[in-house]
Protein backbone atom coordinates (compact mmCIF):
# COMPACT_ATOMS: atom_id res chain seq x y z
CA UNK A 1 0.00 0.00 0.00
CA UNK A 2 3.14 2.17 -0.12
CA UNK A 3 2.45 3.01 -3.68
CA UNK A 4 -0.75 5.08 -2.53
CA UNK A 5 1.41 7.02 -0.11
CA UNK A 6 3.91 7.64 -3.02
CA UNK A 7 0.57 9.35 -5.08
CA UNK A 8 0.28 11.42 -2.23
CA UNK A 9 3.59 12.25 -1.67
CA UNK A 10 4.15 13.27 -5.03
CA UNK A 11 1.08 15.42 -5.09
CA UNK A 12 2.54 17.38 -2.33
CA UNK A 13 5.93 17.24 -2.68
CA UNK A 14 5.56 18.67 -6.08
CA UNK A 15 3.70 21.48 -4.22
CA UNK A 16 6.12 22.08 -1.98
CA UNK A 17 8.26 22.59 -5.30
CA UNK A 18 5.66 24.75 -6.94
CA UNK A 19 4.41 22.99 -9.59
CA UNK A 20 1.09 21.94 -8.10
CA UNK A 21 -0.63 23.17 -5.09
CA UNK A 22 -2.77 20.44 -3.73
CA UNK A 23 -4.83 22.64 -1.64
CA UNK A 24 -5.72 24.08 -4.59
CA UNK A 25 -6.69 20.61 -6.17
CA UNK A 26 -8.99 20.20 -3.03
CA UNK A 27 -10.53 23.96 -3.47
CA UNK A 28 -11.67 22.63 -6.71
CA UNK A 29 -13.14 19.81 -5.47
CA UNK A 30 -10.48 17.22 -6.27
CA UNK A 31 -11.77 17.72 -9.99
CA UNK A 32 -7.87 18.25 -10.92
CA UNK A 33 -6.27 15.73 -8.88
CA UNK A 34 -5.89 13.01 -11.08
CA UNK A 35 -4.05 15.23 -13.45
CA UNK A 36 -2.33 16.63 -11.10
CA UNK A 37 -1.13 13.11 -10.14
CA UNK A 38 0.09 12.23 -13.75
CA UNK A 39 1.85 15.86 -14.33
CA UNK A 40 4.09 15.20 -10.85
CA UNK A 41 4.65 11.41 -11.47
CA UNK A 42 7.52 12.18 -13.72
CA UNK A 43 9.06 14.89 -11.10
CA UNK A 44 8.49 13.13 -7.91
CA UNK A 45 11.35 10.96 -7.33
CA UNK A 46 13.62 13.03 -6.66
CA UNK A 47 11.68 15.36 -4.31
CA UNK A 48 10.13 12.36 -2.41
CA UNK A 49 13.28 10.52 -1.53
CA UNK A 50 14.56 14.01 -0.41
CA UNK A 51 11.08 14.19 2.34
CA UNK A 52 10.53 10.89 2.87
CA UNK A 53 7.80 9.26 4.63
CA UNK A 54 7.43 11.06 7.89
CA UNK A 55 7.18 14.48 6.03
CA UNK A 56 4.36 13.48 3.53
CA UNK A 57 2.50 11.92 6.69
CA UNK A 58 3.32 15.48 8.14
CA UNK A 59 2.17 17.60 5.48
CA UNK A 60 -0.91 14.92 4.88
CA UNK A 61 -1.91 15.48 8.53
CA UNK A 62 -1.49 19.63 8.48
CA UNK A 63 -4.05 19.96 5.40
CA UNK A 64 -7.47 21.81 6.17
CA UNK A 65 -9.67 19.41 4.97
CA UNK A 66 -10.61 15.87 5.96
CA UNK A 67 -8.91 13.32 3.86
CA UNK A 68 -8.70 9.87 3.78
CA UNK A 69 -7.39 7.04 1.70
CA UNK A 70 -9.96 3.85 1.53
CA UNK A 71 -9.57 0.23 0.42
CA UNK A 72 -11.35 -2.08 -1.73
CA UNK A 73 -13.14 -3.15 1.56
CA UNK A 74 -13.68 0.21 3.44
CA UNK A 75 -10.90 -0.45 6.10
CA UNK A 76 -9.20 3.02 6.65
CA UNK A 77 -5.91 2.83 4.96
CA UNK A 78 -4.95 6.64 5.47
CA UNK A 79 -6.53 9.40 7.74
CA UNK A 80 -5.67 12.85 8.62
CA UNK A 81 -6.44 14.74 11.90
CA UNK A 82 -9.10 16.87 10.51
CA UNK A 83 -10.83 13.65 9.29
CA UNK A 84 -10.20 11.60 12.77
CA UNK A 85 -11.86 14.73 14.12
CA UNK A 86 -14.60 15.07 12.25
CA UNK A 87 -15.28 11.58 12.53
CA UNK A 88 -14.93 10.79 16.33
CA UNK A 89 -11.75 8.86 16.20
CA UNK A 90 -11.42 6.64 13.47
CA UNK A 91 -7.80 5.31 12.71
CA UNK A 92 -5.99 3.37 10.46
CA UNK A 93 -6.63 -0.06 9.70
CA UNK A 94 -10.60 0.46 11.14
CA UNK A 95 -13.79 0.18 9.11
CA UNK A 96 -14.96 2.80 7.70
CA UNK A 97 -18.54 2.57 8.35
CA UNK A 98 -18.65 1.88 11.57
CA UNK A 99 -17.57 5.60 12.24
CA UNK A 100 -18.80 7.62 8.82
CA UNK A 101 -22.49 6.97 10.12
CA UNK A 102 -24.27 8.20 7.01
CA UNK A 103 -25.35 5.18 4.89
CA UNK A 104 -25.33 7.55 1.95
CA UNK A 105 -21.93 8.66 2.42
CA UNK A 106 -21.01 4.85 2.52
CA UNK A 107 -23.32 4.06 -0.36
CA UNK A 108 -21.22 6.65 -2.66
CA UNK A 109 -17.85 5.29 -1.38
CA UNK A 110 -19.13 1.76 -2.45
CA UNK A 111 -20.24 2.62 -5.88
CA UNK A 112 -16.73 4.22 -6.96
CA UNK A 113 -15.19 0.97 -5.16
CA UNK A 114 -17.87 -0.74 -7.68
CA UNK A 115 -17.93 1.66 -10.70
CA UNK A 116 -14.26 2.98 -10.69
CA UNK A 117 -15.88 6.40 -11.46
CA UNK A 118 -15.86 9.21 -8.99
CA UNK A 119 -18.94 10.75 -6.90
CA UNK A 120 -19.64 13.59 -4.91
CA UNK A 121 -22.46 13.82 -2.19
CA UNK A 122 -23.62 15.82 0.73
CA UNK A 123 -23.57 14.46 4.02
CA UNK A 124 -24.86 16.27 7.39
CA UNK A 125 -23.44 15.73 11.35
CA UNK A 126 -26.03 16.68 13.39
CA UNK A 127 -23.58 16.33 16.67
CA UNK A 128 -21.65 17.39 18.67
CA UNK A 129 -22.51 20.70 16.19
CA UNK A 130 -24.28 20.66 13.36
CA UNK A 131 -21.82 20.26 10.09
CA UNK A 132 -22.47 20.43 6.74
CA UNK A 133 -20.02 18.48 4.30
CA UNK A 134 -19.47 17.80 0.03
CA UNK A 135 -17.75 14.30 1.00
CA UNK A 136 -16.12 13.22 -2.66
CA UNK A 137 -14.77 9.83 -3.85
CA UNK A 138 -12.74 8.73 -6.16
CA UNK A 139 -10.13 5.48 -7.35
CA UNK A 140 -6.18 7.00 -6.75
CA UNK A 141 -5.01 6.11 -10.53
CA UNK A 142 -3.05 2.80 -10.92
CA UNK A 143 -3.74 1.80 -6.88
CA UNK A 144 -5.57 -1.18 -7.29
CA UNK A 145 -8.87 -0.17 -5.26
CA UNK A 146 -7.75 2.13 -3.56
CA UNK A 147 -10.12 5.06 -2.89
CA UNK A 148 -9.11 8.84 -2.42
CA UNK A 149 -12.34 10.36 0.36
CA UNK A 150 -11.98 13.88 0.94
CA UNK A 151 -14.61 16.55 2.72
CA UNK A 152 -15.67 20.42 2.06
CA UNK A 153 -17.02 22.01 4.56
CA UNK A 154 -19.74 23.94 3.49
CA UNK A 155 -21.71 24.36 6.92
CA UNK A 156 -21.37 28.32 6.44
CA UNK A 157 -23.15 28.71 3.18
CA UNK A 158 -25.70 26.25 4.70
CA UNK A 159 -26.57 28.07 7.40
CA UNK A 160 -26.48 31.40 5.37
CA UNK A 161 -28.88 30.03 2.96
CA UNK A 162 -31.46 28.72 5.97
CA UNK A 163 -31.30 32.04 7.47
CA UNK A 164 -32.21 33.89 4.35
CA UNK A 165 -35.37 31.68 3.66
CA UNK A 166 -35.80 32.25 7.92
CA UNK A 167 -35.94 35.54 7.27
CA UNK A 168 -37.78 36.66 4.35
CA UNK A 169 -40.80 33.74 5.95
CA UNK A 170 -40.11 36.39 8.63
CA UNK A 171 -40.84 39.49 7.17
CA UNK A 172 -44.25 38.07 5.00
CA UNK A 173 -45.43 36.93 8.57
CA UNK A 174 -44.33 40.25 10.35
CA UNK A 175 -46.12 41.96 7.63
CA UNK A 176 -48.78 39.92 7.02
CA UNK A 177 -50.19 40.51 10.62
CA UNK A 178 -50.96 44.26 10.36
CA UNK A 179 -52.12 43.85 6.70
CA UNK A 180 -55.07 41.07 7.97
CA UNK A 181 -55.87 43.53 10.72
CA UNK A 182 -56.39 46.28 8.52
CA UNK A 183 -58.28 44.75 6.10
CA UNK A 184 -60.58 43.17 8.61
CA UNK A 185 -61.62 46.77 10.03
CA UNK A 186 -61.69 48.09 6.76
CA UNK A 187 -64.62 45.21 6.14
CA UNK A 188 -66.16 45.89 9.51
CA UNK A 189 -66.18 49.67 8.75
CA UNK A 190 -67.76 48.97 5.53
CA UNK A 191 -70.62 46.66 6.84
CA UNK A 192 -71.68 45.79 10.10
CA UNK A 193 -69.90 49.49 12.03
CA UNK A 194 -70.71 51.55 8.96
CA UNK A 195 -73.17 53.54 11.10
CA UNK A 196 -70.75 52.96 14.41
CA UNK A 197 -69.24 56.92 15.35
CA UNK A 198 -67.69 55.10 18.58
CA UNK A 199 -66.47 51.62 16.81
CA UNK A 200 -65.05 54.30 13.66
CA UNK A 201 -62.69 56.71 15.83
CA UNK A 202 -61.79 53.27 17.64
CA UNK A 203 -61.29 51.24 14.98
CA UNK A 204 -59.19 54.37 12.75
CA UNK A 205 -56.92 54.35 15.78
CA UNK A 206 -56.00 50.84 15.72
CA UNK A 207 -55.68 51.03 12.02
CA UNK A 208 -53.38 54.24 12.19
CA UNK A 209 -51.14 52.29 14.61
CA UNK A 210 -51.06 49.25 12.81
CA UNK A 211 -50.01 51.58 9.18
CA UNK A 212 -47.51 52.94 11.08
CA UNK A 213 -45.89 49.50 12.77
CA UNK A 214 -45.44 48.33 9.30
CA UNK A 215 -44.36 51.65 7.49
CA UNK A 216 -41.72 51.47 10.75
CA UNK A 217 -41.08 48.05 10.26
CA UNK A 218 -40.28 48.60 6.04
CA UNK A 219 -38.16 51.80 7.71
CA UNK A 220 -36.13 49.08 9.50
CA UNK A 221 -35.40 46.26 7.09
CA UNK A 222 -34.31 49.23 4.66
CA UNK A 223 -32.09 50.48 7.85
CA UNK A 224 -30.47 47.08 8.36
CA UNK A 225 -30.04 46.14 4.56
CA UNK A 226 -28.27 49.88 4.40
CA UNK A 227 -26.23 49.00 7.43
CA UNK A 228 -25.25 45.67 6.01
CA UNK A 229 -23.75 46.77 2.81
CA UNK A 230 -21.07 49.09 4.02
CA UNK A 231 -20.95 46.55 7.54
CA UNK A 232 -17.16 46.43 5.96
CA UNK A 233 -16.69 50.14 5.58
CA UNK A 234 -15.22 51.75 8.77
CA UNK A 235 -16.54 55.23 9.78
CA UNK A 236 -13.84 57.69 9.18
CA UNK A 237 -15.46 61.27 10.29
CA UNK A 238 -14.93 62.77 14.22
CA UNK A 239 -17.92 63.16 16.17
CA UNK A 240 -18.21 65.40 19.62
CA UNK A 241 -21.10 62.63 21.50
CA UNK A 242 -21.35 65.73 24.42
CA UNK A 243 -23.68 67.15 22.33
CA UNK A 244 -25.13 64.51 20.75
CA UNK A 245 -26.09 63.03 24.23
CA UNK A 246 -27.48 66.25 25.22
CA UNK A 247 -29.89 66.89 22.84
CA UNK A 248 -31.22 63.52 22.85
CA UNK A 249 -31.64 63.73 26.59
CA UNK A 250 -33.58 67.04 26.11
CA UNK A 251 -35.73 65.69 23.45
CA UNK A 252 -36.89 62.77 24.89
CA UNK A 253 -37.52 64.42 28.53
CA UNK A 254 -40.57 66.30 27.17
CA UNK A 255 -41.74 62.57 25.85
CA UNK A 256 -41.30 60.89 29.07
CA UNK A 257 -42.87 63.89 31.23
CA UNK A 258 -46.18 63.16 30.79
CA UNK A 259 -45.97 59.19 31.61
CA UNK A 260 -44.33 60.63 34.61
CA UNK A 261 -41.12 59.73 33.96
CA UNK A 262 -37.89 61.53 33.62
CA UNK A 263 -34.34 60.79 32.46
CA UNK A 264 -30.58 61.81 34.05
CA UNK A 265 -28.16 62.45 31.73
CA UNK A 266 -24.94 61.36 33.58
CA UNK A 267 -22.08 62.63 30.88
CA UNK A 268 -18.90 63.98 32.05
CA UNK A 269 -17.90 68.00 31.50
CA UNK A 270 -15.64 66.63 28.70
CA UNK A 271 -15.17 63.39 26.59
CA UNK A 272 -12.80 63.15 23.85
CA UNK A 273 -13.97 62.76 20.09
CA UNK A 274 -14.61 59.44 18.21
CA UNK A 275 -14.92 57.94 15.05
CA UNK A 276 -18.18 57.41 14.36
CA UNK A 277 -20.90 58.35 11.67
CA UNK A 278 -23.20 60.40 13.37
CA UNK A 279 -26.63 59.18 11.77
CA UNK A 280 -25.90 56.01 13.20
CA UNK A 281 -24.87 56.82 16.13
CA UNK A 282 -28.06 58.97 16.31
CA UNK A 283 -30.13 55.60 15.51
CA UNK A 284 -28.70 53.77 18.08
CA UNK A 285 -29.12 55.77 20.88
CA UNK A 286 -32.69 56.06 19.75
CA UNK A 287 -33.18 52.70 19.62
CA UNK A 288 -31.88 51.51 22.99
CA UNK A 289 -33.82 54.86 24.64
CA UNK A 290 -37.34 53.54 22.73
CA UNK A 291 -36.93 50.16 24.39
CA UNK A 292 -36.28 51.36 27.84
CA UNK A 293 -39.26 53.96 27.24
CA UNK A 294 -41.18 50.39 26.58
CA UNK A 295 -40.25 48.24 28.64
CA UNK A 296 -39.38 50.20 31.63
CA UNK A 297 -42.11 50.99 34.48
CA UNK A 298 -44.21 54.10 34.55
CA UNK A 299 -42.72 56.49 36.85
CA UNK A 300 -39.17 55.08 36.72
CA UNK A 301 -35.97 57.03 35.15
CA UNK A 302 -34.35 55.87 32.53
CA UNK A 303 -30.33 56.78 32.63
CA UNK A 304 -28.44 57.76 29.62
CA UNK A 305 -24.86 57.98 30.64
CA UNK A 306 -21.37 58.35 28.94
CA UNK A 307 -17.94 57.64 30.17
CA UNK A 308 -14.16 57.21 28.82
CA UNK A 309 -13.06 53.58 28.63
CA UNK A 310 -9.26 53.13 28.53
CA UNK A 311 -7.88 49.57 27.14
CA UNK A 312 -6.56 46.92 28.48
CA UNK A 313 -3.30 47.61 27.70
CA UNK A 314 -1.80 51.17 27.53
CA UNK A 315 -0.92 50.10 23.60
CA UNK A 316 -5.08 49.71 23.28
CA UNK A 317 -7.36 51.85 21.81
CA UNK A 318 -9.35 54.39 23.94
CA UNK A 319 -13.09 53.81 23.86
CA UNK A 320 -16.06 55.75 24.90
CA UNK A 321 -18.94 53.98 26.48
CA UNK A 322 -22.50 54.90 26.27
CA UNK A 323 -25.06 53.53 28.22
CA UNK A 324 -28.88 53.32 28.57
CA UNK A 325 -30.08 51.87 32.05
CA UNK A 326 -34.12 51.42 32.65
CA UNK A 327 -35.70 50.30 36.03
CA UNK A 328 -38.05 47.72 33.50
CA UNK A 329 -38.86 44.08 34.61
CA UNK A 330 -35.75 43.02 33.34
CA UNK A 331 -34.75 40.28 30.74
CA UNK A 332 -33.75 36.53 32.06
CA UNK A 333 -30.67 35.31 31.27
CA UNK A 334 -31.40 32.67 28.39
CA UNK A 335 -33.17 35.54 26.77
CA UNK A 336 -30.04 37.90 26.61
CA UNK A 337 -27.96 35.86 24.39
CA UNK A 338 -30.46 36.16 21.15
CA UNK A 339 -31.90 39.28 21.54
CA UNK A 340 -29.62 40.75 19.18
CA UNK A 341 -31.03 38.03 16.05
CA UNK A 342 -33.67 39.66 13.39
CA UNK A 343 -37.26 39.78 15.13
CA UNK A 344 -36.49 38.12 18.47
CA UNK A 345 -38.31 38.81 21.02
CA UNK A 346 -39.41 37.72 24.74
CA UNK A 347 -42.59 38.99 24.92
CA UNK A 348 -44.22 39.17 20.96
CA UNK A 349 -47.31 40.07 22.01
CA UNK A 350 -45.97 42.44 24.27
CA UNK A 351 -43.74 44.18 21.81
CA UNK A 352 -46.25 44.45 19.21
CA UNK A 353 -48.60 45.95 20.83
CA UNK A 354 -46.40 48.40 21.60
CA UNK A 355 -45.51 49.37 17.98
CA UNK A 356 -41.81 47.40 17.93
CA UNK A 357 -40.39 46.09 14.54
CA UNK A 358 -38.35 43.02 16.49
CA UNK A 359 -35.19 44.49 14.45
CA UNK A 360 -33.96 47.59 16.75
CA UNK A 361 -31.55 45.76 18.55
CA UNK A 362 -30.62 43.71 15.34
CA UNK A 363 -29.42 47.26 13.81
CA UNK A 364 -28.04 48.40 16.85
CA UNK A 365 -25.69 45.73 16.56
CA UNK A 366 -24.72 46.04 12.90
CA UNK A 367 -23.90 49.62 13.70
CA UNK A 368 -22.24 48.72 16.31
CA UNK A 369 -20.26 46.13 14.65
CA UNK A 370 -19.33 48.30 12.08
CA UNK A 371 -17.83 50.76 14.24
CA UNK A 372 -15.71 48.15 15.86
CA UNK A 373 -17.14 48.69 18.96
CA UNK A 374 -18.48 46.66 21.44
CA UNK A 375 -21.92 45.83 22.66
CA UNK A 376 -23.29 44.80 25.79
CA UNK A 377 -26.24 43.75 27.74
CA UNK A 378 -26.61 43.50 31.15
CA UNK A 379 -30.33 42.74 33.27
CA UNK A 380 -31.53 41.64 36.22
CA UNK A 381 -35.14 40.91 36.47
CA UNK A 382 -36.77 42.81 38.68
CA UNK A 383 -34.37 45.51 38.98
CA UNK A 384 -34.03 46.65 35.36
CA UNK A 385 -31.61 46.33 31.81
CA UNK A 386 -28.58 48.44 30.91
CA UNK A 387 -28.02 48.16 27.26
CA UNK A 388 -23.86 49.77 26.37
CA UNK A 389 -21.88 50.16 23.60
CA UNK A 390 -18.43 51.77 23.16
CA UNK A 391 -16.73 53.89 20.60
CA UNK A 392 -13.26 54.51 19.09
CA UNK A 393 -11.69 57.68 20.33
CA UNK A 394 -10.26 59.51 17.63
CA UNK A 395 -6.51 59.06 18.08
CA UNK A 396 -4.83 61.85 17.81
CA UNK A 397 -7.35 63.53 20.18
CA UNK A 398 -6.85 60.90 23.33
CA UNK A 399 -5.91 63.46 25.35
CA UNK A 400 -7.32 66.65 23.71
CA UNK A 401 -10.58 66.51 25.40
CA UNK A 402 -13.83 68.62 23.85
CA UNK A 403 -15.72 70.21 27.11
P1 LIG B 1 -38.70 45.34 19.63
O1 LIG B 1 -39.14 46.11 18.45
O2 LIG B 1 -39.51 44.12 19.88
O3 LIG B 1 -38.52 46.19 20.84
P2 LIG B 1 -35.80 45.01 19.71
O4 LIG B 1 -34.89 44.34 18.74
O5 LIG B 1 -35.53 46.43 20.02
O6 LIG B 1 -37.26 44.77 19.17
O7 LIG B 1 -35.74 44.18 21.07
C1 LIG B 1 -35.89 42.77 21.02
C2 LIG B 1 -36.54 42.28 22.29
O8 LIG B 1 -35.63 42.49 23.39
C3 LIG B 1 -37.82 43.02 22.70
O9 LIG B 1 -38.94 42.46 22.06
C4 LIG B 1 -37.83 42.79 24.20
O10 LIG B 1 -38.39 41.54 24.47
C5 LIG B 1 -36.35 42.75 24.58
N1 LIG B 1 -35.85 44.05 25.12
C6 LIG B 1 -35.15 44.99 24.45
N2 LIG B 1 -34.81 46.00 25.26
C7 LIG B 1 -35.31 45.70 26.46
C8 LIG B 1 -35.32 46.37 27.74
N3 LIG B 1 -34.72 47.56 27.90
N4 LIG B 1 -35.93 45.75 28.78
C9 LIG B 1 -36.53 44.55 28.61
N5 LIG B 1 -36.57 43.89 27.45
C10 LIG B 1 -35.98 44.44 26.38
Amino acid sequence: MIVAEDMLAAAICSTLAGIVVIAVAYDNEARDLQGALRRVRSLNDELHTKLGHDTVRQIIEALDEPLLVIERDLTVHRVNEKARTLLGGVFEGEALPMFLRQPGAVEAIRSVVESGRPTEREVQFLTPVEAHYILGARPLEGEDGLILVWMRDITKARLTDRMRVDFIANVSHELRTPLATLIGFIETLQGPAAKDEAARTRFLKIMSDEASRMARLIDDLLSLSRIEMDKHVRPSTPLDVRPLLSQMGQSYAVRLEADNRFINLRIPESLPRVIADRDQVLQVLHNLISNAIKYGRSGTGITLEAAIQPGTFPSDPVHVRISVTDEGEGITPENLPRLTERFYRVDSARSRKMGGTGLGLAIVKHIVERHRGELTIESRLGVGTTVAFTLPVLPAEDNAISA
